[in-house]
């Protein structure tokens, strides 16, 4: 009987994860929507500014952004365009 409840344990424990991590996109997503429409998503003020950008040549890349305002920091990975 024990490991039932183990089980579920464990199944309530994952579902918990898979729905935090979908938060997590969802809002890195908003933020990403965010600044591509110019503005910070902290304090809406169009001070977003491109702080570091890591090509990885073909694969993904990692660009960093930065609030002049608040001071509002976050990386992204974007998709990086191949073209041979
Ligand atoms: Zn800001």
């Amino acid at each position: 009987m024990v490991d039932i409840y183990l089980l579920l344990f464990m199944v309530i424990i994952l579902a918990g994860i898979v729905i935090a991590y979908g938060y997590y996109l969802k809002e890195k997503k908003e933020h990403l929507d965010a600044i591509h429409r110019g503005f910070c998503p902290k304090c809406h003020q169009n001070s977003i500014d491109v702080s570091d950008q890591r090509d990885g040549g073909c694969g993904p890349k990692i660009v960093s952004y930065t609030c002049l305002n608040c001071g509002y920091e976050n990386s992204f990975s974007v998709d990086g365009n191949c073209s041979l």
